[in-house]
């Protein structure tokens, strides 16, 4: 198998998609992680998940995702640690929604550096912010089969919403609600955008993806500048 750009010297795939709600991570890293065969890592699944078997980190991640809030980053790490340890993630791996935080991302360097391991790139997804809260605000989720789909882009105009995989009903989650989407915007903003910079001066690549298009054409901007075939 041969590896691009994003892939270090010991031939293994670390990234991490950082960018606002609402950018594509979730799509785009689900696109990379079955083409590469490394398992994507997606936090806010993880929490999601949590919440709804009802466990303690469930239980106690709830209120702050409720309000658009971040997780406190010590549970955060928690998150991480578990995930990254998994063996499944020894041959690489696809983190989206963490670090968001400077103190998460040094906690990241401290947990790959236990492992001898290197993180080999940061792509950031870039797109307009009134773009997010279209995106956001016109999201929806399937009940019966999960699948994610966007009302604004895919769904009929005005029509009746029903899920174009399975038929199923469409909820929005909780915090796409427009009052928690501007919180949410507002955390990115103060909390994780200050990563741009702190990777910037670190020893990692850094590869900025335009993300505005249809999932397609960000996929191969994407695959322009990381990825295995
Ligand atoms: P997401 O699906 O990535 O938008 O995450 C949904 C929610 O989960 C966020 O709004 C946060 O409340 C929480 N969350 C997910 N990842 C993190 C993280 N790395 N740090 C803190 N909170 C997080």
């Amino acid at each position: 198998m041969r590896i691009f750009a994003a892939v270090g010297d010991s031939g293994l795939m670390n990234l991490v998609l950082l960018g606002p709600p609402g950018a594509g991570k979730g799509t785009q890293g689900d696109l990379l992680s079955e083409r590469c065969k490394v398992p994507k890592y997606a936090t806010g699944d993880i929490l999601r998940d949590a919440v709804r078997r009802g466990t303690p980190l469930g239980r106690e991640a709830k209120r702050f995702m409720d309000a658009g809030e971040l997780v406190p980053d010590a549970v955060m790490m928690g998150v991480a640690r578990e995930a990254l340890h998994a063996a499944a993630a020894r041959n690489g791996f696809v983190l989206d929604g963490f670090p968001r935080t400077v103190t998460q991302a040094e906690g990241l360097a401290e947990l790959l550096q236990e492992r001898q391991a290197v993180l080999d790139a940061v792509v950031y997804f870039a797109v307009p912010e009134e773009e997010l809260v279209r995106r956001l605000s016109g999201r929806r989720v399937c009940r019966d089969c999960g699948a994610i789909c966007n009302i604004a882009a895919d769904g009929p105009e005005g029509g009746v919403e029903t899920c174009g995989t399975c038929g199923g009903r469409l909820e929005i989650r909780d915090d796409d609600r427009p009052e928690t989407v501007r919180n949410r915007l507002r955390v990115y903003r103060e909390n994780t955008e200050p990563l741009l910079n702190w990777y910037r001066e670190s020893s990692v690549a850094l590869h900025q993806l335009d993300a505005v298009g249809t999932v397609e054409e960000v996929y191969e901007r994407l695959l322009d500048r990381v990825g295995c075939s």
